[in-house]
C-alpha cells in the first residue's frame, strides 16, 4: 500500500480523499493555489505545497507544478478528484512516465471515453444500448440529410469532442437541420478545436440515469446500481438520488450487468459511471465518465461502501474488497449540491462566511470545506458543499432532507439552499415524477 498520496484538487473532494487516506493509514499531501492558502484541504492534509497563483490554469491544471509537488514530498500516487486533470489522458501518461501511480483508469481508457464517437462505438460493440443515430462522424450536410432521413426527427447534432453541454444543437424538422449542423460545427471548433459532429435521435421526455461501475483492471468488475440525476439546470445536476425512483429491481439488475460486463471486457480499473437517457423503459448510452463523480455519496450510502478507499486499493494492486453478491441495496439516498450562487440567476456569490453550522443526526452526511470565517475565492467552481441524506425509503429520505436543510446555516454569501426548500414542496419532487426538462420549466415559471 502507498505511504503517501497527493491530492490534485481542492474543496470538498480534496477533503473526501484526505479522509479516506487517513482512515487507511496513508499520509496525504494537499496542493493549493495562493488563493487557497487558508483552505480546509490545506489544513486537513498532513503536508501541503503551494503550486501557483489563483487561476487554475496556472495551479490546479499545471502538470509540471503537480508532478514537482509529488517529487518534493515523495508522494507515490496522485488522486485527481473530479474536474481539473481527472480526465486528462496526457496527464495520466506524464504521471506514469514519472513512476507515480495515477489513482484512476489508464490513459487509454480516458482517451477512448473522452471521444464521444469512439466511446459510443466501443459501448455498442460491448453490448451497451445506444441512442440511434449516425455511425460515427458526419462530414457534410448532404450526409447529415440522408442520415437524418433514416434516424428521423427530432434529432440532435453533437460534437464528438463535446463536454459541459456545449456543441449540441437540436433540429426538430428537416428545415432546422442545416443551421443546427453548421452551428454545432462552428461551436465545436471554437470550444474544442475539433469540428467533428454526429447525429442522434433527440429524446423528448427522458430521465438521466447513470450506472456506477467499478473494475479491478484484471477483467473483473461490478455495478453499484444507478443514480437518477434528472433534476438539471443547463445540463448541470442539481439533486441526485439512488436508487432511481423509476427503475425496477429487474431493470437495475439487467442494465447493471450489461455495464459491469462491458467494463470488465476492457479491463477497466477503478470507478466509472456510464450515463444513459432513459425513456419508456429503454436505456440509451450517452457517455462514460472515467472518474469519481460529485454524486458518488448517494451510491456509498445505499451500498455501504467507500468508493475512494476502493479506488486507492485497486490502484495499489490490491483486489476489490467486495464482489457483486456482497452488494445489497439498502434504503434511499438523496444529495443536493449547495452552491454559492444568488437566485434567481445563479450568479456566483463568493465572499466571507460569517457563520456556518452543518446539520447532523441519523442518516445525514455533509461533505463541505466550509468553516466560520472562510473566504470563498472567486476563481473556482461555486459548489461549496453537498448535503446527503439516507433513509429507509424515499419518503423518509425526503423528510430527512427537509429537516437537515432547516438546520443548515451558511451566512455571509447567497446560496442555493432556498431553491431546495421550494423544490421539496413540489408534488413532482415528492413523487419523483420528472424528466430532464422539468427543472428548467419550473425555474422559468417560479423564478423567471
Ligand atoms: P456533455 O458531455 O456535453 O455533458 P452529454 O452527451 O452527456 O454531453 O449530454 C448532456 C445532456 O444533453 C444530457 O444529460 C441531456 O440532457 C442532453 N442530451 C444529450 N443527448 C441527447 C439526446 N439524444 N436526446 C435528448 N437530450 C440529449
Amino acid at each position: 500500500m502507498f505511504e503517501k498520496i497527493l491530492v490534485a484538487n481542492r474543496g470538498e473532494i480534496a477533503l473526501r480523499v484526505i479522509r479516506a487516506a487517513r482512515e487507511m493509514g496513508i499520509r496525504s499531501v494537499a496542493v493549493h493555489s495562493t488563493a487557497d492558502a487558508d483552505a480546509m484541504h490545506v489544513r486537513m492534509a498532513d503536508e501541503s505545497v503551494c503550486i501557483g497563483p489563483p487561476p487554475s490554469t496556472l495551479s490546479y491544471l499545471s502538470m509540471p507544478a503537480i508532478i514537482s509537488a509529488c517529487e518534493i514530498t515523495g508522494a507515490q500516487a496522485i488522486h485527481p478528484g473530479y474536474g481539473f486533470l481527472s480526465e486528462n489522458a496526457q496527464f495520466v501518461q506524464i504521471v506514469e512516465d514519472h513512476e507515480i501511480t495515477f489513482i484512476g483508469p489508464s490513459a487509454e481508457h480516458i482517451r477512448v471515453m473522452g471521444d464521444k464517437i469512439t466511446a459510443k462505438d466501443t459501448m455498442k460493440q460491448l453490448g451497451v444500448p445506444c441512442v440511434p443515430g449516425s455511425d460515427g462522424g458526419v462530414p457534410d450536410l448532404e450526409t447529415a440529410r440522408s442520415v437524418a432521413d433514416e434516424v428521423g426527427y427530432p434529432l440532435i447534432v453533437k460534437a464528438t469532442a463535446g463536454g459541459g453541454g456545449r456543441g449540441m444543437k437540436l433540429a426538430r424538422t428537416p428545415a432546422d437541420l442545416e443551421s443546427a449542423f453548421r452551428t454545432a460545427r462552428s461551436e465545436a471548433k471554437a470550444a474544442f478545436g475539433n469540428d467533428e459532429v454526429y447525429l442522434e435521435r433527440y429524446l423528448d421526455t427522458p430521465r438521466h440515469i447513470e450506472v456506477q461501475v467499478f473494475g479491478d483492471g484484471k477483467g473483473h468488475a461490478v455495478h453499484l446500481g444507478e443514480r437518477d440525476c434528472s433534476l438539471q439546470r443547463r445540463h448541470q445536476k442539481v439533486l441526485e438520488e439512488a436508487p432511481g425512483p423509476a427503475i425496477t429491481p429487474e431493470e437495475r439488475a439487467r442494465i447493471g450487468k450489461v455495464c459491469a460486463d462491458a467494463v470488465a471486457a476492457i479491463d477497466y480499473i477503478g470507478a466509472g459511471t456510464i450515463e444513459f437517457l432513459y425513456e419508456n423503459g429503454e436505456f440509451f448510452f450517452i457517455e462514460m465518465n472515467t472518474r469519481l463523480q460529485v454524486e458518488h455519496p448517494v451510491t456509498e450510502a445505499v451500498y455501504g461502501v467507500d468508493l475512494v478507499r476502493e479506488q486507492i486499493r485497486v490502484a495499489a494492486g490490491l483486489p476489490m474488497s467486495f464482489d457483486q453478491d456482497d452488494l445489497r441495496l439498502n434504503g434511499h439516498a438523496i444529495e443536493v449540491r449547495i452552491n454559492a450562487e444568488k437566485l434567481p440567476n445563479f450568479a456566483p456569490s463568493p465572499g466571507r462566511i460569517t457563520q456556518y453550522h452543518a446539520p447532523g443526526g441519523l442518516g445525514v452526511r455533509v461533505d463541505s470545506a466550509l468553516y466560520d470565517g472562510y473566504r470563498i475565492p472567486p476563481y473556482y467552481d461555486s459548489l461549496i458543499g453537498k448535503l446527503i441524506v439516507h433513509g429507509r425509503d424515499r419518503p423518509e429520505a425526503l423528510a430527512r432532507l427537509k429537516r437537515a436543510l432547516g438546520e443548515l446555516i451558511v451566512d455571509g454569501v447567497e446560496t442555493t439552499v432556498p431553491l431546495f426548500h421550494a423544490l421539496l414542496d413540489e408534488p413532482a419532487v415528492q413523487t419523483g415524477d420528472y424528466t430532464i426538462h422539468w427543472l428548467e420549466k419550473w425555474l422559468d415559471a417560479n423564478l423567471g
